[in-house]
């Protein structure tokens, strides 16, 4: 495998989504980890494209069969990161991008953590995040209040993170964010480096 994984986490309404697809065309070649989650759809989201949207049985049996890198129940929902497209990936040297949550971060930094660089993204404060969740109006008030809820507690994991991204204005935290994908795929895995030394010492 010679590509890397760059992780982002971050409260539901950091800008996350926003940020990576006005990044999308200036990170060169990378693939977009597509999550799967037993969470409704929400307007205008599409299956195979926000996330592959399944049933609580269907999940369940992908998690029996070990078909996920990491898993987690996040606002009452099931979310994964199924392995086999990342390796995919991976394999094709790609950067692959992650959006999960605190947990998931931990669990993929166990398995893979020799090629991950990750950051936490959020918008300034707890209540510019309340009033862009409110903005956004794809939830109801009792979700938004869960979101807020477990945003204060992903928060407490900010040491986790390699990087903090404040997304104030969005712009600059786009720039940022371009500039540490860039900077990720330069985070070789420890069998490449053992690669390239020894060609190098070969070249003599
Ligand atoms: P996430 O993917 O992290 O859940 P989104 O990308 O859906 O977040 O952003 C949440 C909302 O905040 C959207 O309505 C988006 O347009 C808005 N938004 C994103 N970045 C900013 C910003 N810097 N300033 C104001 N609003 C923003
Ligand atoms: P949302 O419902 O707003 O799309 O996402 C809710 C939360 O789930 C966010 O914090 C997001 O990062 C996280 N999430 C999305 N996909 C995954 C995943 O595959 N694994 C984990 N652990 N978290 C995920």
């Amino acid at each position: 495998m010679s590509g890397a994984i760059l992780i982002l986490s971050g409260p539901s309404g950091a800008g996350k989504s926003t940020i990576i697809q006005r990044s999308a065309p200036h990170i060169g070649p990378f693939y977009f980890s597509i999550s799967t989650t037993t969470r409704p759809p929400r307007p205008g989201e599409r299956d195979g494209v926000d996330y592959y949207f399944v049933d609580v049985e269907s999940f369940e049996r992908d998690i029996a069969a070990g078909e996920f890198l990491e898993y987690a129940k996040v606002h009452g929902n099931y979310y994964g990161t199924s392995l086999r497209p990342v390796r995919e990936a991976l394999e094709e040297g790609k950067l692959v991008i992650f959006d999960i949550d605190v947990q998931g971060h931990r669990l993929a930094r166990e398995k893979m953590g020799e090629i991950i660089t990750s950051a936490f993204i959020t918008p300034p404060s707890l209540a510019e995040l309340k009033r862009r969740l409110t903005e956004r109006s794809t939830d109801d008030e009792e979700a938004i209040r869960r979101r807020l809820q477990n945003a204060k507690e992903e928060i407490e994991a900010l040491e986790e993170y390699d990087y903090l991204i404040v997304n104030d204005d969005l712009e600059r935290a786009t720039e940022e964010f371009i500039a540490l994908a860039r900077t990720s795929r330069l985070k070789p895995s420890r069998a490449e480096r053992v690669r390239f030394r020894e060609r190098w010492l070969e070249r003599e």
